[in-house]
């Protein structure tokens, strides 16, 4: 029988290793933190996953919560007006094919650790080095490290290439609450875009304690939102967020009258560079070793991609390791196990990468736009579950000036 070892237990490593148990694979995952730390400890995303990589949890049996979680029914996206304090320049909403779900990860691993468990699963709670990783690629027919934003993904060597920013683009902060006004008519992702100044956007989701909203700030460095630096506790953190409300968006803060934090741990401030790194790594020893998910191709949340494409690339690298059969997993075979999700995730790459970036006119021609065409709202709204579907039109102005004339024809 096979024995894969898989170094992290969060969104990408769980669900190749849940699914991988289903096959009757021996599967030993390595983590670092045990179910009860992550459950007691601080949130670490606002985790919001749309239609198809639910699907994927699903197909393994392990979506637990779309029937308890709020669903997210579509994606609003807002400009304040520049000259006109308290109007809106920008102000459109598509509603998802699909519903979107944010479970706190809080909830979701120590379940899917129990549930890897009771599948027969090998859990060691330690924190992987090169030393363990050696002894696992030693027994093992194949190490996959999915440590997400963990130390050891260092190992795998930056690709300058496909890394154009070599700074933290965003200074990001989260902020679970209850007591926010739902949005009106239906649920979405509220997306607000101040220019030069930052992102806000909030969402419904389900954490510890039941349903909340979060409030994810993305603040560009050295401007008014890049405001973490002197806060010290959750009290101040949630009067920092009523201030990013308070001060940019009137709209979102007449929702904020009556918040308070799910708990003590339902906030985060930080902030990294987005990084894509090369996929396999050579031990001392000259045995590989293959990166999965964030490890490897680690984006700014500003798109909301990453347990997206963790649940995207966990799929694609179940699919290879099964079609693998008793073949090698060799060099050749990881590189384009790698290449497979690549083949997806360029696009999520460069579409967040742009988003980071100041708006070229024709972007924000197309962003104006949705608002007279609803099936612009829907197609860019739709684009969450898969950004290739942005592609040439939201990143090629010639493209992008056809398909506004092919809209306004029609
Ligand atoms: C502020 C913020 C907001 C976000 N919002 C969204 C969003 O709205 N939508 C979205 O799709 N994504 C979002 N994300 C990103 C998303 O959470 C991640 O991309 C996703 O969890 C990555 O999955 P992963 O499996 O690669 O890593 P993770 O889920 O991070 O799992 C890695 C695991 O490995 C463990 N580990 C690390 N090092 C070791 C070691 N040496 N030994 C053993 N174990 C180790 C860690 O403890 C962790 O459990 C957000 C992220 C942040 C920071």
């Amino acid at each position: 029988m096979r024995k894969i070892t898989i170094v992290g237990g969060g969104q990408s490593g769980l669900q190749v290793a849940l699914g991988l148990l289903q096959k009757g694979y021996k599967v030993r995952v390595v983590q670092n933190r045990t179910a009860e730390e992550v459950e007691k400890g601080k949130v670490l995303s606002s985790q919001c996953m749309f239609g198809a990589a639910v699907q994927h949890e699903r197909d393994l049996g392990i979506d637990f919560w779309s029937d308890i979680c709020p669903p997210v029914e579509g994606i609003s996206f807002t400009v304040p007006h520049p000259e006109q304090p308290g109007a809106k320049a920008i102000d459109w909403v598509g509603r998802l094919e699909r519903n979107a779900y944010s479970v706190d990860q809080r909830v979701k691993i120590p379940r899917w650790l129990a549930e890897f468990e009771k599948r027969g699963g090998e859990l060691v709670i330690a924190d992987a080095g090169i030393a363990e990783l050696e002894d696992y690629a030693a027994s093992d027919d194949l190490v996959l490290v999915a440590s997400g934003k963990g130390e050891i993904g260092r190992m795998f060597e930056r690709d300058a290439e496909k890394s154009p920013f070599d700074k933290p683009q965003r200074a990001l902060a989260l902020t679970y609450v209850t007591g926010m006004t739902p949005r009106e008519r239906h649920s979405a992702v509220c997306f607000n875009l101040i220019p030069g100044v930052g992102e806000y956007f909030v969402f419904p989701a389900l954490t510890t304690s039941g349903p909340c909203e979060i409030m994810v700030m993305e603040g560009v460095p050295g401007g008014p939102m890049d405001c973490w630096g002197d806060v010290k506790t959750p009290e101040e953190h949630l009067a920092k967020s009523k201030w990013i409300v308070d001060t940019f968006l009137p709209w979102e803060a007449a929702r904020c009258r009556d918040i308070a934090l799910t708990d003590d741990n339902g906030i985060l401030a930080g902030r990294f560079a987005p990084t894509v790194r090369q996929p396999v790594a050579t031990l001392p020893s000259g045995r590989k070793v293959l990166g999965l998910a964030d490890a490897v191709c680690l984006n700014d949340p500003i798109t909301g991609q990453g347990s997206n494409n963790a649940s995207k690339a966990a799929a694609i690298y179940l699919k290879r390791i099964l079609d693998r059969q008793d073949g090698a997993f060799d060099g050749a075979w990881m590189q384009g196990t790698f290449d497979a999700y690549w083949d997806y995730a360029q696009w999520v790459v460069r579409w967040t990468n742009m988003m980071l970036m100041p708006p070229p006119p024709f972007v924000l021609e197309i962003m104006g736009s949705a608002q007279a065409f609803p099936a612009l709202s829907h197609r860019i709204a739709n684009g969450f579950d898969d950004p290739r579907d942005f592609f040439p039109w939201f990143a090629d102005p010639g493209a992008a000036g056809d398909y506004l004339s092919q809209l306004k024809a029609a």
